[in-house]
């Protein structure tokens, strides 16, 4: 048989009041839609093969979670769960579903969610359709910075703001592949695109605004122009933001890396060549990563601070958010070290034709998802960063070297150095097998 297709999209935005995850030490209770925020999937089969891939407006999505969304998903759309991939685009200003630092989970919004996204597949499966799909990419490279300087004493400084005299050279580069997965059906129409581009997508509206940022404004912008759905997955974001540390002139504003991202998107017209029998398959590891060694030096300053005391803080350390939230944070990772020492974290690999979606439950390194994409062995790959769980940034081990925001310890940086080229080395395992 060959492909049949179907998209889903539902809005998700929460009432006002709901808590919004992704700055640490604001209490941000929703007050104003700015835009609203998303679920979207993709539904593939393709003989006796179906693939889900759902993508989420929102920060990031506990691997427990996912298991249930994907026992869900089998049950009304007969996805197996291993064929399954949640995604959230990392969006900094949609409900939280996760407790981390100073805010907790709406429990009450995440069930609800649980039930929209479980209708939405229903429904798409309900509405499966004879297809072809084309895979495409193309470069957007205005937009996506690496956001890690390295000073002049070897240091690094993560934002160090425009022309910061102590800062040398960048640390590293941003990944500005755009991919796609372009669906229509064989009558012709346009049924929907799979998106892959890299950015932290943060913003620059008022605290307790819901926004979907640049995945959100991608995918309106094709929603405008196409009328179909988008879904957005975001890759390796964790050292790529959209503000730019070298233009004096530069203006952060996420409807305008939406509308480029939207035109540089390769569509029906870009003559992607289109397929009907595709290969549809996945794989997965489930890796235990070890947490970081903790200096004494930290715990010290850890422990002063909590007890109200003042202390110098460990050097390397850069933090967003008060002493206090740091402090119980690594204390809370040294008690989960001493419990059990490792963070559980499912690669995935999905293969999609050409195509492998490889994805990795964290906050990992453009450099990682580079390295992912140039040794997995199919034409194109596209990594997709915060998929399927969230065990905080995974830099590499240089970097971790360096020091700067992502690499201080607290619960969203509690793995060691190695974790990064683990979840990498699985992918590509993954990959290479999906390929054989
Ligand atoms: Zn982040």
């Amino acid at each position: 048989m060959s492909l049949r297709a179907a998209f889903g999209e539902i809005d998700i935005t929460p009432p006002m009041g709901t808590q919004l995850a992704g700055w640490l030490d604001l209490a941000r209770p929703a007050e104003t839609v700015r835009d609203p925020v998303y679920a979207r999937m993709a539904l593939l089969e393709c003989r006796g093969q179906r693939i889900a891939v759902v993508s989420l407006d929102l920060l990031s999505i506990r691997g427990s979670d996912v298991v249930d969304l994907r026992a869900r998903i089998q049950a009304v759309a007969a996805v197996s769960p291993s064929h399954t991939m949640v995604a959230a685009t990392h969006n900094h200003a949609g409900p939280a579903i996760i407790s981390i630092g100073p805010y907790r989970r709406e429990d009450a919004y995440l069930e609800w969610l649980k039930d929209a996204i479980a209708d939405m597949a229903a429904n798409a499966a309900a509405r499966l359709e004879p297809a072809e799909i084309g895979i495409g990419s193309a470069f957007e490279a205005r937009y996506c910075h690496n956001r890690r300087w390295v000073t002049r004493d070897g240091g690094t400084i993560t934002q160090p703001g425009v022309a910061n005299p102590d800062v040398l050279y960048c640390e590293g580069p941003a990944d500005t592949e755009l991919g796609v997965v372009c669906v229509r059906a064989v009558s012709g129409k346009l049924l929907g695109y799979v998106a892959n581009w890299t950015c932290h997508p943060v913003h620059p509206y008022d605290m307790k605004t819901v926004t979907a940022s640049w995945p959100g404004a991608l995918a309106s912008a094709i929603r405008e122009r196409e009328d179909v759905p988008c879904v957005v997955l975001n890759g390796a974001f964790g050292n790529v933001h959209t503000a730019n540390w070298v233009d004096p002139s530069y203006v952060d504003d996420p409807d305008t890396v939406g509308r480029a991202l939207a035109d540089a998107l390769p569509t029906t017209a870009a003559g992607l060549t289109f397929q009907r029998d595709v290969t549809l398959s996945a794989g997965s590891e489930l890796l235990e990563l070890p947490l970081r060694h903790i200096p004494e030096e930290e715990l010290a300053w850890a422990r002063a601070i909590v007890a109200g005391e003042t202390a110098a803080a460990p050097e390397g350390s850069q933090r967003y958010g008060r002493d206090e939230t740091y402090a119980e944070s690594v204390l809370l990772v040294a008690e989960r070290k001493r419990a059990r020492d490792f963070s559980r974290a499912e690669v995935q690999a999905l293969r999609i034709g050409d195509v492998a979606l490889v994805g990795l439950p964290g906050e990992v390194f453009v450099e990682t998802g580079l390295r992912v994409k140039v040794a997995a062995p199919f034409r194109r790959t596209f990594v997709v960063g915060a998929a399927n769980g969230m065990v905080g940034y995974a830099p590499p081990p240089d970097s971790y070297a360096r020091g700067g925001y992502e690499c201080t310890t607290a619960m969203w940086s509690k793995v060691a150095p190695e974790a990064a080229d683990m979840m990498a080395d699985a992918g590509i395992r993954l990959s290479r097998a999906l390929a054989g």
